[in-house]
């Protein structure tokens, strides 16, 4: 080991940073944040740090660098870019015996600033003994993804409950499984819904019980399109933290593998034709047995949770049942298709208002209301499959939308074979027919969807004003 690591108390003592710029405002920060008593020399300084000056924060010492300033001083941060005096500075610490950290200077330095992820009170530091900084730093955004934010205040907790905790669960094993299961129990889980009262009840009350039963969890998860980019942070840390997931068939075999190696993995899918109403019991019955059995399940669905993905059924099911859960939102089809090809889904002349339609089985019933959704100035998306353009088309128009308005049909959104299509409502079921657009996609429809001829950006791109052969409405039949 090139370096030996120590985390500093540097509440109330003296520390030295030399040099005004930037590079020295961040040094600032991070030293008040540790509640050091600064003071900065240099001859000229950033407004902020002039600021941080003004309202006494920091000692300001406006002029060149003197030996004095070293007088009393615990830790010296030497940002200037002047390397001569770097040097001065470093060898007069040197003499001194005081620790000097020279800003990308590894071999002036006596001590490096790692790169840190702060969860107060957890702290945790990264170095490359000033060998490859950039290094250390990815190495940060990727451990930055895995922690929690409740972390933090996990850890407070446990500090304020350690004397009681190593009082009531003495043995050394049980004491771990007793962490183990704080922080992914249900106080961890209070903690995440930023409930810290509830949490802290739970904790005492554990500690009068020798055992505290470990409760399953099932956090319902919203997958996103397909691009695993789109997965939110918390829905990563669920598939990182999951024992059994059970997911849709919409759910991409890449946010799959990003699960952890050990969770087992249960396709619930539901097929077109077969009876939803069985497989959805079955879903529940399914979560709620694993749950019982004390594990980690995490519902993961494509795109949101809440948006046409019976999540609401399945959370009033687990809350009947007393299972607890939690909630992790996605990125719905309609953001994601919109945004991948170019579409604004609200426009300040031409579309105040968005719909998310579904059209799975409305399109033949009379509960839609197809005069609203006839309306100009909205824009609509509609989840559904393609089979039920011509219905859907055919309505639209009849209700007085315009054969004319433009529309945008996005197949397989975010991932790398997606395709959009882009024509006229009156054309939309002949061109789907013609360049066999499959499920999943989403159809946008209205003026703004007209943009995606100049923004699109993403995957490729069917032109269906090209196509002057199928026009006309119905012209080709489609398959219901
Ligand atoms: N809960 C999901 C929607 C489930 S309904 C969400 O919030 O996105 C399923 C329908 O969503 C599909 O029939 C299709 O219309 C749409 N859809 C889902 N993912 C899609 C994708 N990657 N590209 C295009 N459409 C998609």
């Amino acid at each position: 080991m090139n370096v030996f690591p120590l985390f500093a108390h540097l509440a109330g003592r003296r520390v030295l940073v030399v040099g005004g710029g930037p590079v020295a405002e961040r040094k600032v920060g991070l030293l008040l944040q540790a509640r050091a008593h600064v003071v900065l020399g240099a001859p000229a300084t950033t407004p902020g740090l002039t600021q941080l000056a003004r309202q006494n924060k920091i000692q300001l010492v406006d002029d060149v660098f003197h030996d004095a300033w070293l007088d009393g001083v615990w830790l010296v941060i030497a940002a200037t870019d002047d390397r001569p005096l770097n040097r001065r500075i470093a060898d007069l610490c040197e003499q001194r015996r005081i620790f000097i950290n020279v800003v990308d200077d590894a071999v002036l330095s006596s001590v490096q600033v790692p790169a840190i992820v702060d969860r107060s009170p957890i702290t945790i530091a990264i170095s490359s003994a000033g060998k490859a900084p950039m290094l250390a730093r990815r190495l940060r955004e990727r451990i930055e993804t895995l922690c929690d934010h409740s972390l933090g205040p996990l850890a407070a907790l446990a500090g304020k409950y350690r004397k009681a905790i190593q009082k009531h669960v003495p043995g050394l094993r049980q004491r771990r499984e007793f962490y183990d299961w704080l922080a992914d129990g249900p106080v961890g889980a209070a903690i995440r819904a930023r409930r810290p009262e509830q949490a802290e009840s739970m904790l005492e009350h554990a500690l009068l019980r020798p055992r505290p039963e470990g409760g399953g969890l099932v956090m319902l998860v919203g997958a996103g399109p397909g691009d695993p980019g789109l997965l939110t942070l918390n829905a990563l840390r669920a598939l990182n933290r999951a024992d059994v997931i059970l997911h849709d068939r919409l759910v991409s075999p890449e946010i799959l593998s990003l699960a952890r190696r050990d969770a087992l993995l249960v396709p619930v899918g539901k097929s077109p034709g077969e009876d939803h109403d069985a497989t959805q019991d079955h879903i529940h019955q399914t979560l709620l047995a694993q749950a019982r059995a004390g594990r980690c399940v995490v519902r993961l669905k494509g795109g949101d949770p809440m948006i046409f993905g019976r999540g609401g059924e399945e959370l009033e099911f687990l809350h009947r049942h007393g299972v607890r859960y939690e909630v992790v939102p996605g990125i719905t089809a309609a953001l994601a298709c919109a945004a991948y090809a170019g579409v604004p889904l609200t426009h300040r002349r031409h579309a105040q208002s968005v719909r998310f339609v579904t059209a799975h089985n409305q399109c033949d019933s009379d509960s839609t209301d197809w005069h609203a959704l006839a309306q100009e100035s909205q824009t609509l998306a509609f989840y559904m499959g393609v089979g039920r353009l011509q219905a859907l088309a055919g309505n639209l128009i009849a209700h007085g939308r315009a054969a004319s308005t433009p529309f945008a049909l996005v197949e397989n959104g975010t991932r790398a074979d997606q395709r959009v299509l882009t024509g006229t409502l009156g054309e939309l079921p002949g061109l789907a027919r013609l360049h066999r657009f499959k499920a999943p996609s989403l159809l946008l429809l209205g003026q703004t969807t007209a943009l995606a001829d100049t923004l699109h950006w993403f995957g490729a791109r069917v032109d269906g004003r090209a196509d002057t052969s199928h026009t006309a409405l119905g012209e080709i039949p489609i398959e219901a």
